[in-house]
């Protein structure tokens, strides 16, 4: 009997392991087996989960990141694009053609192309380089223009009698030191804005047409008038004032040997036009300090072969 109610006992055992322990015995078992089985399946469930959750979101992304790229990239090449023909055509508008197509002759290719658009980099310095390669950022205005105390052709307290404040400086101590050697110097024009420039501009162009225009006037921005370091300079008499006569007088030919002393340089020295891009104007003074104006006349040389910069122009 005993035997038997063993081998029920172990048959009932078997049986309820299939079913479960638990209830087979105990309630706390039970609770504990389905807390179990209940974690079992959460973590089961979880596994598979967090195995298909990272698995889509990679496989998506690389997707995402390769439309996004290749959607960047055809944004970037749009963008550049749309911005350089902006910058083209300001190029057009402010100056450059002239620039550009002169300085494409000789053979500099990249400097003559990028030449059209370089903008001087310290306007107020007082070596700043001004030309047909480099001009003043947009509507650029010394902040210290003065009027120099020395004689014009003019009475009127107008613009270009304006210089800035060094140079006006050193102009009365040139035009004194040629009223000593006999010399009687007077000013014809000095600051010229830009707006002022611009007129000018338009109206030579309106007479000569624009190609010559430009070889006897600058560009808005490119004017060295606008700096307020330069000078046209004539004799008291105002006789060939900013005219070619203007070269052999006493004049000239003191400013010629005197003006460095001063800081000035004569900018458009005869024979220079291939560097300077103007034709020879020795009624044009342009202060750039002793040191350098003395260099440049003991040398002979030009503002673009002092700061060998020389551009290829006509
Ligand atoms: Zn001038």
């Amino acid at each position: 009997m005993s035997k038997t109610a063993k081998i029920v006992i172990l048959f009932v055992v078997v049986i309820a392991i299939g079913w479960g322990i638990g209830k087979y015995t105990s309630a706390p078992s039970a609770s504990e087996e389905e807390g179990t089985v209940v974690s079992e399946g959460s973590a089961l469930q979880g596994q598979p989960d967090a195995s298909a959750e990272p698995s889509p979101v990679a496989s998506v992304n690389p997707d995402e990141q390769d439309q996004g790229t290749s959607g960047n990239n055809m944004g970037a090449e749009g963008a550049p694009a749309a911005t350089a023909d902006p910058e083209e055509n300001d190029s057009e508008d402010t100056a450059p053609n002239p620039t550009s197509v002169v300085t494409n002759k000789p053979g500099t290719q990249d400097s003559g192309n990028n030449a059209a658009e370089l903008t001087a980099a310290e306007p107020e310095s007082m070596s700043v380089m001004v030309n047909k390669q480099y001009k003043l950022p947009d509507k650029y205005k010394p902040s210290d223009l003065v009027y120099p105390n020395v004689r014009f052709l003019f009475s009127e307290k107008i613009e270009k009698r304006m210089m800035r404040r060094t140079a006006a400086g050193a102009l009365e101590e040139m035009f004194a030191g040629a009223k000593k050697d006999g010399i009687q110097l007077a000013g014809v024009s000095a600051y010229r804005s830009e707006k002022t420039q611009t007129r000018l501009f338009n109206n030579y162009v309106d007479r000569d047409g624009e190609e010559k225009a430009r070889t006897y006037s600058a560009v808005p921005g490119h004017s060295e008038h606008q700096t307020g370091l330069a000078i046209d300079i004539s004799g008291s008499d105002g006789k060939c004032a900013a005219e070619s006569c203007f070269a052999g007088t006493p004049e000239a030919d003191w400013l010629a040997s005197h003006a460095a002393e001063y800081g000035f340089i004569i900018r458009y020295p005869e024979g220079k036009q291939s560097i300077t891009g103007y034709k020879y104007e020795p009624w044009h003074v342009r202060y750039v300090g002793k040191e350098i104006a003395a260099s440049i006349a003991e040398k002979g040389i030009t503002l673009e072969e002092y700061f060998d910069a020389v551009p290829v122009s006509n």
